[in-house]
This record gives C-alpha cells, sequence and structure tokens, in this order.
C-alpha cells in the first residue's frame, strides 16, 4: 500500500468526520487492515477464494461489432462474470474476511439497490458469519428480488422508515447500529464513508484495475489510451483506475448519473452540480444546496443515485489526472441495447453509463484503443427496463 492510496487524505479530500463513539471502531479497522490485511496469509486466503469461489480472474473481451460500430478499439473488462454479478463481491469477500480474522462474528451492511447486500450476504454465508443489511423501505419496494435472495442466504433485512428511506438513510442507520454495537464490523459498500474505508475498498477492488493492465498487455499488445468506468460512490472505477494512474499517456474518464439532465436537477453528477462538503464522515463534493442540506438524487440506475463521490476520485479530479463526465438515463438505455445487440451482453444499467458516454463521444475517441469496465450484469435491470418502457414486468 503506498502513501498516495494509504488515506486518511486524498490530497485536501477523505478524513474521518465520525463522533468519538466510532473512532474506536475505525481505528481497530485501520490497524487490522493495515496489519493482517496486508500480510502474506490474509493475501493468500483472499486470492483463493477470489480465484476458487468468485471467479477471478474476471475476462478482458474484445467488444467486435461494437467497435467496429463506434470506429474505436473497444475492449470489456467482465465482472459482470463475477459470482453475483457485479464487482461488488470483490470488496464483501476481503472485508467478510478481514473481520473473520479480527474475530467478529457479526456483519452490519447497507444497501440501496440491494447488490451490495447480496454480495455481502453471499460472503457471510461462505464465512459462517451472521449479516444484519440496512435497506430504506422505499428501497426494499423497488428491489423485493433482492430482498428475497438476501433472506435465501441467511441474511436478516432491517428496513429502515426515516429521511428519503433510500440507500443515504440507509448508512446513516447502519453507522448508528454500529456506534453500540462494536463487536460488529460494519462492511461499508464502495470507496466511500470515514477512513479507513476508502482506502480499504479500493485496496480490494483494485484486483479489477491489476488483472485489466495485464491482459490489455497481453491481448492488445498495448496499453489503452483511454481507461472508462461509472461512478457511483466510485469503487469499481478507482479499482481499474489505480492500475493505470502512473501511466501518463493513460487518460481515465469517470461517468457520472447525468440523469434527467443536469440542468433540471435530476441526477447524481456531483462533479458536474455539486460542491465540496462532509457527508457520512468524509470530505468530498456533494449534491447540497447553499444551505448545505443534501438533495435528492435521481438516476435510472439505483447504483448511480447517491449523493456523494469517494475522496480518491476528488483527489484525481483536482489534480486533473482523471476527468468525470455524466451520462443521462437516455444514452445509459441506448447503450443497454446495443451492447445486447452487437455483443450478447446485457450490461447492468450503472455499467451503460460508462458504455453511453464511450458512444457519446465516438467522434473524439476515433481509432483509439478504450477499456470499459462492465461493472455488473443487467438481469437485475430487466423490469426496470420495462417498466420505463411501459411494457410491465417481463
Ligand atoms: C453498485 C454498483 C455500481 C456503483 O458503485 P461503485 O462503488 O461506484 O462501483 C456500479 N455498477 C454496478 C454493477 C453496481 O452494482
Amino acid at each position: 500500500m503506498n502513501e498516495r492510496e494509504s488515506g486518511p487524505w486524498f490530497g485536501e479530500f477523505g478524513g474521518s468526520f465520525a463522533p468519538e463513539t466510532l473512532m474506536a471502531s475505525l481505528n481497530e479497522l485501520d490497524e487490522a487492515w493495515r496489519t493482517d490485511g496486508q500480510s502474506a496469509g490474509f493475501r493468500a486466503e483472499l486470492a483463493g477464494l477470489l480465484r476458487d469461489y468468485a471467479g477471478r480472474a474476471t475476462p478482458l473481451t474484445p467488444a467486435r461489432r461494437l467497435s467496429a460500430e463506434l470506429g474505436c478499439e473497444g475492449w470489456l473488462k467482465r465482472e459482470d462474470l463475477l459470482h453475483t454479478g457485479a464487482h461488488k463481491l470483490n470488496n464483501a469477500l476481503g472485508q467478510a474476511l478481514l473481520a473473520s480474522r479480527m474475530g467478529k462474528t457479526r456483519i452490519l451492511a447497507e444497501t440501496g439497490a440491494g447488490q451490495h447486500g447480496v454480495a455481502t450476504a453471499t460472503a457471510c454465508a461462505l464465512l459462517g458469519l451472521e449479516c444484519v443489511v440496512f435497506m430504506g423501505s422505499v428501497d426494499a419496494d423497488r428491489q423485493r428480488p433482492n430482498l428475497l435472495r438476501m433472506e435465501l442466504l441467511g441474511a436478516r433485512v432491517e428496513l429502515v422508515e426515516h429521511g428519503q428511506r433510500t440507500l443515504k438513510d440507509a448508512i446513516n442507520e447502519a453507522l448508528r447500529t454500529w456506534v453500540g454495537d462494536p463487536a460488529a464490523h460494519y462492511l461499508l459498500g464502495s470507496a466511500l464513508g470515514p477512513h479507513p474505508f476508502p482506502a480499504l475498498v479500493a485496496g480490494f477492488q483494485q484486483v479489477i484495475g491489476v488483472e485489466a493492465r495485464r491482459q490489455v498487455l497481453e491481448q492488445a499488445g498495448a496499453l489503452p489510451q483511454v481507461v472508462v468506468a461509472c461512478v457511483g460512490g466510485g469503487s469499481n472505477a478507482i479499482g481499474l483506475f489505480r492500475a493505470f494512474v502512473d501511466d501518463e499517456g493513460v487518460e481515465l474518464v469517470g461517468v457520472e448519473a447525468g440523469g434527467e439532465g443536469i440542468a433540471g436537477g435530476r441526477h447524481a453528477a456531483r462533479f458536474q452540480g455539486g460542491l465540496p462538503g462532509v457527508l457520512h464522515g468524509c470530505h468530498t463534493w456533494l449534491l447540497q444546496d447553499e444551505d448545505g442540506q443534501i438533495l435528492p438524487t435521481h438516476s435510472v440506475s439505483a447504483g448511480l443515485d447517491y449523493p456523494a463521490v469517494g475522496p480518491e476520485h476528488a483527489q484525481l479530479q483536482a489534480d486533473g489526472r482523471a476527468t468525470y463526465s455524466a451520462c443521462e438515463d437516455a444514452q445509459a438505455l441506448e447503450a443497454f441495447d446495443t451492447l445486447a445487440r452487437l455483443e450478447g451482453i446485457i450490461p447492468a444499467l450503472e455499467s451503460s453509463h460508462a458504455l453511453g458516454w464511450v458512444m457519446e463521444e465516438r467522434a473524439e475517441l476515433a481509432g483509439k484503443r478504450v477499456l470499459i469496465n462492465l461493472s455488473g450484469r443487467g438481469d437485475k435491470d430487466l423490469a426496470s427496463v420495462f417498466a420505463l418502457r411501459g411494457k410491465g414486468n417481463p
């Protein structure tokens, strides 16, 4: 772990704005991550789980028909093929294993769309840990199949009935519960929150970039000119970007949810429409009003629908090392269809934002080698896509 990647500060961003009552738990986790988490024994055990259970390495696929259509050389990093259908299991397995080695027997987690809850419940079933997942009741209604999955996997789902009753409120509730239950581990789902979470989660996701960089060199014979990923909290993107930060010629592009457009305010594009501030223990770019009240967010994809972005992205943006753009709902839906028809891959709506950006920028990207992170598969999104198109449930 080098200094740039270990936190608590990413430039002026990050930190640990947490109540005194949480500091002991955060420090205990930081200590475990810096010692046992860096040990050869831990690394070997996690690598074994990722390989034999989760299905790593995931492939790098040349997107031949999409490339012909767009006039660039597109490569897809296939996190959609990881067990449970998205990159989230990399982090859930890593943290659950660390917690288990710390002697923890109970895991707390938040979930929005349910993907992180499913990944956490999966890791807990595998490792024999008790699992409690906090989920806003609005999200629970929208994501019933994932609720059932979590319960099937042995997790207890606690519905959160305050605030907007979505992800932000579920994180508040999980943090509050952790304060009163320091014997538990809180398994946060993205590269955000108070230190050590941004560094810890990025550390577990950087396997994506390590593999992808090696694979693209082997298969394409050269580095990509552009690396693209969608950015919700920012964990799949930072997991990919870290491997390329020192490759000066490689452009890094994060794509946020442009929703119905930045001007109308119904979006989740923190860098386009936000300001720096503090949420969930972390100083970073947020969607907030002049009084610092957190604004409601909107995206067609639940996984990008969060008012703050991970602090390492805020630093990469401040340093000019990465740029952050937005893709609107309509373009993401078009990309969803396009990849299905041209490559036989149904992408997650989140990942469709990265693809949508590539499709919109096709003129700029002509002739370039472009690496796109396919963070997850889209089976979970079929009902919402059909509902949007007025076709009812499939
Ligand atoms: C949750 C999720 C995301 C967004 O989270 P990040 O932390 O920004 O990666 C992106 N893609 C998929 C498939 C997801 O499930």
